[in-house]
């Protein structure tokens, strides 16, 4: 037994939720996700421990819930598609993720690429972010306080970049920050009108794709302790 399904047993949630896990996996499938290491990395990734306690029965539910500090964890049908866009054209190496929340994206990410650089502007969200991958024994993210419309340049460039907070533009400092071919996956607009876009660094300037409207909570200015 791994020790994410140790913690699941002693919290008495047990088999259940197991068959709870898989229905998800099998509506993420239905719902189009269709790239397999994505789907396997969600049926093992325990999202109950991503949430309180009591929240933790509505945990393998496709749908965001809070986190506190007026955020919430994303979606896993949203987490299943940012990341199958992000590997769409194959493995990645350098990974940054803006607005690390519970840290579910980034231990999903984790499973999928070499590095992943996390950026949370909200000290209590990222500490306990951080403990959780310990717990899951994820060990090559590394976690910077801050503000993710200056990305974290000190380490760039990266193969692929992610926003899990809506941003009214694309931030100019991310697109800086791509390597040459590399993605980023970001929900641009606000309020009602959001719309999920993938932006390429091709040989000369960028190629966008607009992918559909979605709902994210706001990527917000500087970092908050
Ligand atoms: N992927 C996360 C989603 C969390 S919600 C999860 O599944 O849990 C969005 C997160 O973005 C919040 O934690 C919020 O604090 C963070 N955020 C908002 N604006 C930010 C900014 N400018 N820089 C870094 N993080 C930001």
């Amino acid at each position: 037994m791994t020790r994410g399904q140790d913690d699941m047993m002693r919290r008495g949630i047990g088999m259940t939720s197991q068959r709870t896990r898989e229905r998800l996996i099998q509506r993420l499938y239905e719902e189009g996700i269709c790239n397999a290491k994505v789907l396997e990395v969600i049926r093992r990734t325990p999202r109950h421990l991503f949430v309180d306690e009591a929240l933790a029965h509505r945990a393998y539910e496709d749908t965001a819930l809070p986190i506190g500090h007026n955020q919430t964890i994303s979606q896993p049908y949203m987490v299943a598609r940012m990341s199958e866009l992000l590997l769409e054209a194959g493995p990645l190496d350098k990974v940054m993720e803006i607005g690390t929340g519970s840290g579910y994206q980034t231990a999903v990410l984790s499973q999928l690429v070499e590095r992943v650089f996390s950026v949370e502007r909200i000290k209590v969200l990222q500490d306990r972010a951080k403990e959780r991958l310990v717990e899951l024994n994820l060990r090559n993210v590394v976690f910077r306080w801050g503000d993710g419309w200056e990305g974290w340049p000190a380490l760039a460039p990266y193969n692929g970049i992610i926003v899990t907070a809506v941003a009214t533009d694309v931030p100019q400092a991310l697109l800086d920050q791509l390597a040459p071919g590399g993605r980023l996956v970001i929900p641009v607009g606000s309020g009602e009108v959001q719309q999920l876009m993938l932006i390429i660094r091709e040989e000369h300037g960028f190629s966008r794709r607009v992918l559909g409207s979605v709902r994210f909570v706001p990527l917000l200015n500087g970092p908050l302790a």
